[in-house]
């Protein structure tokens, strides 16, 4: 039985989805750019920075723009982006989320956020999730973004665990491998592709029983 002391946990596709929030605003992107775009390529900006995912969209056209048109472009995914998730409630957390999350502070284990997201905080707000997490590593915390471990790492270390001791929780392949460079056991959410790279997946928290785990307070 594997001895644990906190939760960390990725923001979106874990607790929250607001991919298809992300999804419509860099859709809208594409469209002004005239570059062809749907779900499957949406597939390969999960997890990635604004910026990453920007390039990655551009690439998909070969296309270069300025620098100036390269940030008035994230400046109006990033609003229409914001506007859409201004209605977010807590009804909008992904299944499991309030018990897991329930559970593990009755069990006293410590609760993080480790997300590539700078609007992490505004969404943990909305989701009521922000005042009970012991803390919240957003994109604004970091200089390197997943696959660097820079997230998970910052998270424990505010947390004064060593990465062995935390529990990460991860849908996209980019935030497993820094969860696994950083030291971390790491579960696989909600991500089929997921499954032969951690050695323990589950399709949503619902799925999860911190009972499994030894918890040293
Ligand atoms: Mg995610």
């Amino acid at each position: 039985m594997n001895t644990i002391k906190a939760l960390i946990f990725d923001l979106d596709g874990v607790l929250v989805s607001t991919e298809h929030n992300h999804f419509l605003a860099w859709k809208r992107i594409a469209d002004t750019l005239n570059i062809p775009f749907n779900e499957n390529e949406n597939e390969l900006l999960k997890g990635l920075s604004r910026e990453k995912s920007l390039e990655t969209l551009l690439s998909l056209d070969n296309r270069q723009v300025s620098a100036s048109e390269f940030e008035e472009l994230l400046r109006v995914k990033n609003e229409a982006y914001l506007n859409s998730v201004a209605h977010l409630s807590p009804q909008d957390c992904l299944p499991g989320v309030t018990e897991l999350i329930d559970a593990a502070k009755k069990a006293n284990l410590k609760l993080a956020v480790g997300s590539a997201s700078r609007n992490a905080k505004l969404i943990l707000q909305r989701i009521e999730l922000d005042s009970i997490m012991d803390t919240i590593v957003d994109g604004h915390a970091v200089k390197k973004t997943k696959p660097d471990p820079e997230v998970f790492l910052r998270a424990a270390k505010n947390l004064q665990l060593s990465p062995a001791e935390c529990l990460v929780f991860e849908d996209a392949e980019s935030g497993v491998q820094a969860a696994l460079d950083g030291g971390f056991m790491v579960i696989g959410v909600g991500n089929p592709s997921l499954k032969n790279r951690v050695s323990r997946y589950i399709p949503s928290l619902h799925n999860f029983n911190i009972n499994e785990y030894e918890i040293l307070g």
